[in-house]
C-alpha cells in the first residue's frame, strides 16, 4: 500500500479556507493518512484557561472555553455555506453535537481544576488535547461535505503511551498493533483523519506527547504503517537556514539528513518537534517539510544520507544569555574544580549552551534564569564568580571541521570591529558558537548569515 502520512499544523487548520486547502491536498494522494493539530491558538488558550481556573477565576476560564466553541462553530458554518451539500443538516448536527460534548467535558475539567485549586499534569493533558479532539472530528465531517470519504479516528485508539503526562513516551509495540485498524479503513476506500499530539495511558486517561507533539504523532503512525513518506505541511517552505522572521535572506534547505535535522530542531529550528524523526529514521522513511500555501515549492527533504559536503547547515541565535565565569581558588584547582562547577549546574538543572575552560577558570554561556542567584551562592565555594548579562548566542550548526578556519574568518569579517565575548567549537556536535552583546545580536546574526549562506 502506497501510504503517505500527511500532517497539518495549527496555521493549516486556521479557518474554513485553509480547511478546504487541506482537503484539496489530501485528495491528490492514493492512500493518505491525515494527522491534524488543533486550530491555530486553541492549545495555548486551553492551557491558559486551565491555569486561570486553577488560580481561582473559573468564570474567566469558562469564557475562554466558550470562545473556543464559537470559533469552531464559525469555521464549520462558513465551510458548509461555501460548500453546499445535500447532507449539510446531518453533518452540521453531528458536528454541533460533538462540539457540545467536548466543550461540556472542558467545562467539567475546568470546574474540577478550579475546585482542586491546582492543575495536575494529568488534568492539563486532558484539557490541552481537546483542541485536537475537536479539529480532527470537524475536519473529517467537512471532508464528507466536499464528497471526500474522510473518517475520524480518535487518536487514543492508536497512540498508546505510558503515564508520563505532558511528555508521554509512546508504546511502539502497541501502536504498531493498533495501526492495523488504519489500514482497514484505507482498504475500504476511506481517508482516516486523526488528531495529533494526544494519546492514551494504560489506565485509559489522556496523555500528550509534549509541545508541538503532532509531528511526533505523524511520525509514529508513519513508522507503524511503513509509510512511503511522512509529510509535514506547514506555513513555510521547509526547514530554513535561519529564522526568516529575523533573517531576511534565510532560505529553505533542500535536503537534510535525519541527524542534522534532529540537531537543528534541538537548536531552535521551530519547524520540527525534536523527537519527530526517530520513528521515521528507524524505518528509513523520508520526511518532507512542505508549505501548504505554496504546495509546488520543493520544501525540505529529510533522508538518511544527505550531502555532507557543504560547510555549514544553518544558523540559530538566542537572546537573554548570561556569561558566567568562575575562577578557581588555588585550593580547588585541578579536576575537582570543573566537576564541582558542573555539579552545581546540574543541581539547578541549568543547561549549558557553550563552555570555554582553562585549568583555573571556566566561562559558560547559559540562558538567563531565576536560579542564577542560588547557583552563584553554591559556586562561591569553589571560586570567584562573575556574571555578564544581556548577552546573545549565535550558533552555526553542522560545521565541517575542515572548513572551520574559513567559517570563523567569515564570522569575524561579518562582525567587523564588534566584540565577541566567547567563541567555542564542539567537534562532536559540529557547532561553532559566538557570544555577543544582546543589543547587537540580530544585526550580527544578519551579517553573519549573509556572509556565509
Ligand atoms: N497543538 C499542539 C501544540 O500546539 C500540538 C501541535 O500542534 O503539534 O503544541
Ligand atoms: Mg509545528
Amino acid at each position: 500500500m502506497n501510504i503517505h502520512v500527511l500532517k497539518f499544523g495549527g496555521t493549516s487548520m486556521n479557518d474554513h479556507h485553509t480547511w478546504k486547502k487541506v482537503l484539496e491536498i489530501i485528495s491528490k494522494y492514493e492512500y493518505p493518512v491525515v494527522i491534524v493539530s488543533a486550530t491555530a491558538r486553541t492549545t495555548r488558550q486551553l492551557i491558559e484557561a486551565a491555569q486561570i481556573a486553577a488560580k481561582g477565576d473559573l468564570d474567566k476560564a469558562l469564557v475562554i472555553g466558550e470562545s473556543i466553541k464559537l470559533r469552531h462553530l464559525g469555521i464549520l458554518h462558513r465551510f458548509l455555506k461555501d460548500n453546499p451539500h445535500p447532507k449539510r443538516p446531518l453533518i452540521e448536527e453531528s458536528c454541533e453535537h460533538k462540539l457540545d460534548q467536548k466543550i461540556a467535558l472542558l467545562f467539567k475539567l475546568l470546574t474540577y481544576t478550579h475546585k482542586a485549586a491546582e492543575l495536575t499534569p494529568a488534568m492539563s493533558d486532558a484539557i490541552a488535547s481537546i483542541g485536537e479532539q475537536i479539529s480532527s472530528y470537524l475536519l473529517a465531517q467537512c471532508g464528507l461535505a466536499v464528497n471526500q470519504l474522510t473518517q475520524f479516528i480518535d487518536a487514543k485508539k492508536i497512540i498508546k503511551t505510558d503515564s508520563e503526562y505532558g511528555k508521554a513516551n509512546p508504546n511502539l509495540a502497541l501502536i504498531n498493533q493498533k495501526s492495523g485498524s488504519i489500514e482497514t479503513i484505507l482498504d475500504s476506500g476511506f481517508t482516516p483523519i486523526i488528531g495529533g499530539f494526544y494519546g492514551e495511558a494504560p489506565d485509559g486517561t489522556t496523555t500528550t506527547l509534549g509541545f508541538e507533539g503532532s509531528d511526533y504523532s505523524a511520525s509514529l503512525i508513519g513508522g507503524a504503517l511503513h509509510a512511503k513518506a511522512i509529510e509535514i505541511w506547514t506555513d513555510v517552505s521547509g526547514v530554513y537556514t535561519s529564522d526568516p522572521r529575523f533573517i531576511e535572506d534565510a532560505k529553505p534547505i533542500p535536503e537534510l539528513s535525519y541527524y542534522d535535522a534532529t540537531e537543528m530542531a534541538y537548536f531552535g529550528a521551530k519547524v520540527l518537534h525534536p523527537s519527530t524523526l526517530k520513528p521515521a529514521q528507524e524505518r528509513n522513511i523520508p520526511v518532507f517539510v512542505k508549505n501548504m500555501f505554496e504546495p509546488e515549492e520543493p520544501g525540505t527533504k529529510i533522508i538518511r544520507d544527505s550531502d555532507h559536503s557543504r560547510k555549514v547547515l544553518a544558523m540559530s541565535f538566542k537572546k537573554e544569555m548570561v556569561l558566567l565565569t568562575v575562577s578557581a581558588y588555588e585550593t580547588v584547582m585541578g579536576y575537582s574544580f570543573l566537576t564541582k562547577v558542573f555539579a552545581a549546574l546540574e543541581k539547578f538543572r541549568l543547561p549549558v549552551d557553550a563552555v570555554n575552560t582553562t585549568e583555573a577558570s571556566v566561562t559558560i554561556a547559559l540562558s538567563n534564569s531565576e536560579k542564577l542567584n542560588q547557583l552563584s551562592k553554591e559556586l562561591v565555594e569553589v571560586g570567584t564568580v562573575t556574571f555578564e548579562e544581556q548577552k546573545g548566542l549565535i550558533s552555526l550548526i553542522g560545521c565541517t571541521i575542515s572548513n572551520l578556519d574559513e567559517l570563523s574568518s567569515q564570522v569575524f569579517n561579518a562582525l567587523d570591529s564588534q566584540d565577541v565575548d566567547m567563541i567555542t567549537f564542539t567537534k562532536e556536535k559540529r557547532i561553532l558558537s559566538f557570544v555577543v552583546d544582546e543589543e547587537q545580536l540580530i544585526q550580527s546574526a544578519q551579517k553573519i548569515h549573509s556572509g556565509i549562506f
